[in-house]
């Protein structure tokens, strides 16, 4: 019938439009190294920031102590106990409690959100156990992983450059968002020292390291997406600082940012982004990570509602509120092997009020969520391509068959399957013969192990 028609059309645009073959992904690779270079070169040369995050060590193994973690970068954060028993004895303990953050405080003011936090983990320091091991007259100290974007002017400070992923509190805007923790933690009346600021790729670069030592990037898909790698401070034009002994820098690119005439970008996308929180900034992340994938299937499901009566006379209210499909949800729909889809059925009647869909529209559906999740999961590949080229490690050398370990994190990557097995299948097939040299590894929750590594290199007592 013409509506079938009509939905079907509206497919093929999209499949049109989200295309991703090879060369285009070359494009953007190359765009990616291009404008990694100008983030570097000056301060505002590009749209990536390439911030300096003043770690020139990652972790040796050598770190010992107890310390503390915290991760605040979507909708959870958690705190961690770690006790790090040095080369012999590694991470000899770990804990952690996992808090989420009540929506009204993700856009609410600065003093609410951080006295929740520093609430939270005063509530987490005091189940500390007989077993764990402060040297005696010794202040705790802590690794705060904080995923915005932020301008470092010390391993241990930093000033919020603008929120992201649906944070919105104005007035934490140009703070120095250790000094909002530390205020927080004295009106509660706990005693810690922030010893190292890191976003979480930072976090997740030095938990990889830790693990094993050819780790030289780190790249996080979820709520979010963004990367940190490692960079000769040389090859850093903006650093007027002294030259570091180890002769690096680590670099979070903040590449969610990143936007290239290249990419694939739909009427879907950019109507998304003029009604997001943060219009006209963070394209890539728009295009790849788990706050927006469920978001625009649900916008490509409205048009079709409304265009091609895709659910039957009327629309369904529920459609029609952002949001309201997630990415964990499209997921499970990608993801249905039932041979009536099932899945997809109970996921549509569940969140979206639509009871009794025929299996024709159910494939319908899991064709778009095919699209969608497989361009992000491309795009994110080429900006991996991207830092390689970048590194000039992207071909194969013949006189060092140098090894480059990737640390990949976040919920979209842990629990996509096909996000993933695409992302990664599409870095082979762009790598070619040098993609024996590259491995991509997941470092489950390194972030807060790194932090608390990094709290430990730049402890007060060394
Ligand atoms: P954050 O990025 O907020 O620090 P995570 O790394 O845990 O936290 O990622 C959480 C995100 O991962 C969620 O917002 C969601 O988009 C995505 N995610 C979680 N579970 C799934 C799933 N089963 N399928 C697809 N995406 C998922
Ligand atoms: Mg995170």
């Amino acid at each position: 019938s013409g509506r079938w028609a009509k939905a079907a059309a509206i497919v093929k645009e999209l499949e049109e439009k989200c295309g991703t073959p090879i060369g285009k992904l070359r494009q953007v690779a190359d765009a990616m190294a291009v404008e990694m270079h100008a983030g570097l070169a000056s301060e505002g040369g590009s749209k990536l920031k390439m911030i300096i995050s003043f770690v020139d060590n990652l972790p040796t193994g050598d770190e010992k102590g107890l310390f503390y973690a915290l991760d605040l970068g979507g909708t959870n954060f958690r705190v961690l106990r770690v006790q790090l028993g040095g080369k012999d004895n590694r991470v000899a303990k770990q804990e952690f409690e996992e808090v989420s953050i009540p929506p009204h405080l993700m856009v609410g003011t600065s003093d609410a959100l951080f006295d929740f936090i520093a609430a939270a983990l005063k509530k987490f320091v005091d189940t500390e156990g007989e077993d764990s091991h402060l040297s005696p007259g010794r202040q705790r100290e802590l690794g705060f992983t904080f995923s915005f974007p932020v301008k470092q002017s010390s391993i241990a400070a930093g000033t919020l450059i603008k929120w992201t992923k649906g944070f919105s509190i104005e007035d934490a805007v140009g703070q120095d968002v250790v000094g909002e923790l530390t205020k927080a933690m004295e009106r509660v009346g706990l005693d810690m020292r922030v010893a190292a600021l890191v976003n979480d790729t930072i976090g997740t670069l030095a938990g990889g390291r830790y693990d094993n030592p050819d780790v030289i990037a780190a790249v996080i898909l979820g709520t979010g997406t963004n990367a940190a790698y490692v960079e000769r401070a040389h090859a850093i034009p903006k650093w007027h600082g002294l030259l570091p002994k180890s002769g690096d820098m680590v670099i979070n690119m903040e590449w969610g940012n990143f936007r290239s005439s290249h990419l694939p970008l739909t009427e879907y996308d950019q109507a998304m982004d003029v009604e997001s929180l943060n219009p006209g900034e963070q394209i890539f992340e728009k295009l790849i990570s788990g706050m927006y994938l469920g978001e625009i299937l649900r916008r490509v499901l409205c048009r079709m509602a409304e265009e091609a009566a895709f659910f039957g006379d009327t629309i369904p209210p529920k459609l029609k509120i952002p949001f309201i499909l997630r990415t964990p949800d499209m997921s499970a729909m990608h993801h249905d092997t039932s041979s009536d889809l099932r899945v997809v059925g109970s996921k549509l009647k569940d969140i979206l009020d639509i009871p009794n869909t025929s299996l024709k529209t159910r494939k319908l559906i899991v064709e778009l969520c095919d699209i969608i999740s497989i361009r992000g999961a491309r795009l994110s590949a080429a900006g991996i391509l991207g830092i390689l080229k970048k590194l000039g490690r992207d071909t194969v050398r013949e006189e060092e068959k140098q090894r480059s370990v990737i640390a990949l994190d976040g919920g979209l990557y842990e629990h996509y399957t096909k996000f993933r097995e695409a992302m990664e299948s599409t870095l082979k097939e762009l790598l070619g013969e040098a993609s024996d040299t590259i491995v991509i590894e997941h470092s489950n929750d390194g972030s807060g192990v790194g932090a608390a590594l990094l709290a430990a290199s730049h402890s007060q007592y060394l």
